[in-house]
């Protein structure tokens, strides 16, 4: 049974989400892609070497795609077993309007799609990533799901190029006429942060924002990326495409260096899979030490540039 992967394309390839969701979708199913934008011939040579053996492709233009893209994935799906979404804001925006066309949930902040004997469910986290609980989905086929970042591992299968197959833009009265009049990309440096395999995320306890870049300062010297809590960011210290958590990134790289976090749940969700967590806060009880492998009790502006005069010793 066909299994749907929403697909957006960013400067002509697709979202690292769909790749993701590839990775599930052919081991639950036949993957099939919808995919959204341009259409560049790489985009669906990856999606082919990830394993879609179709890519329906809609090009909206300039027009806001979310309302025609629901419209015309409700007219496809019709008979899949389910159609899997990432977090980006046009698959969430989709998958909204998904549901209410075809009547059916969505299951939300998925880490994992199951059959089980009596339909499909989900594997979701509660209280802070604790506990982890299998939902059933008790409504009729297709189950159409969201799923968390990096649930699933992006691999190419060499898959060979799929059939493409044209979407019309389907007519949604006035919700096609919203055009996008300009788009704002904000300028990052250093690796992407949902990329990179070192990150060095700060917090409140830097102190503002003008002391918040010795936080730039080391994970430039380790090549690594910047990350920041949601107080950090709502404090305007930092852009919010820093913001790691339930409301910003999820990030697993190999080193995740918290420096004056506290540890909320909500920070938590978002980094608790790096392989190797370092915390460094004034106050032994703070609760990043919880999930810490290393934990240094001092102050953030005593320990990082020693830190950094050590890694400059060693020629970083
Ligand atoms: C619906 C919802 C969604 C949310 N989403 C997110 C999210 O996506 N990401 C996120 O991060 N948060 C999120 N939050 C906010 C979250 O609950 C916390 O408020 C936030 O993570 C706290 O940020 P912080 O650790 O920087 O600040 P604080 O909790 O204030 O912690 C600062 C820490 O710094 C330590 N400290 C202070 N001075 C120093 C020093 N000189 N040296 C060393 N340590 C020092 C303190 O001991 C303390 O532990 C969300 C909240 C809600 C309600």
């Amino acid at each position: 049974m066909k299994v749907w992967v929403f697909s957006e394309e960013h400067h002509g390839r697709p979202a690292a989400s769909a790749l993701e969701l590839l990775a599930k979708a052919r081991e639950y199913g036949e993957a099939v892609v919808f995919h959204v934008g341009a259409g560049s011939a790489e985009a669906f040579a990856e999606l082919g070497a990830h394993g879609a053996s179709e890519v329906h492709h809609l090009d909206p233009g300039d027009t806001l795609a979310a309302a025609p893209a629901a419209a015309a994935l409700a007219d496809l799906v019709g008979d899949a077993k389910a159609v899997l979404f990432g977090m980006g804001n046009l698959d969430r925006d989709v998958a909204g309007r998904l549901s209410a066309r075809m009547n059916r949930p969505v299951a939300s902040n998925a880490l994992d799609v199951i059959s089980e004997d009596e339909g499909q469910a989900v594997v979701t986290e509660i209280l802070g990533g604790t506990l982890r609980v299998v939902k059933a989905i008790t409504a009729d086929d297709p189950a159409i799901v969201v799923v968390r970042s990096k649930a699933f591992t992006a691999e190419p299968t060499g898959g060979s190029a799929p059939t493409v197959v044209p979407v019309t833009m389907p007519d949604v009265g006035h919700s096609g006429a919203v055009q996008v009049l300009e788009r704002h990309e904000e300028p990052s440096e250093g690796p992407d942060l949902e990329a990179a395999e070192i990150v060095v995320s700060g917090g409140r306890g830097l102190g503002d924002a003008e002391r918040f870049k010795i936080v730039n300062e080391l994970a430039e010297l380790l090549g690594g990326a910047v990350g920041a809590t949601r107080a950090v960011v709502d404090a305007g210290w930092v852009p919010y495409s820093l913001q790691v958590g339930q409301t910003g990134k999820t990030v697993k790289p190999k080193i995740y260096i918290a420096a004056g976090i506290s540890g909320a749940m909500q920070h938590v969700v978002g980094m608790k899979d790096s392989s190797i967590i370092i915390a460094i806060n004034k106050d032994p009880e703070a609760p990043i030490f919880g999930i810490a492998d290393l934990g240094i009790v001092g102050d953030v502006h005593q320990v990082l540039p020693k830190l950094i005069d050590a890694l400059r010793e060693r020629g970083n």
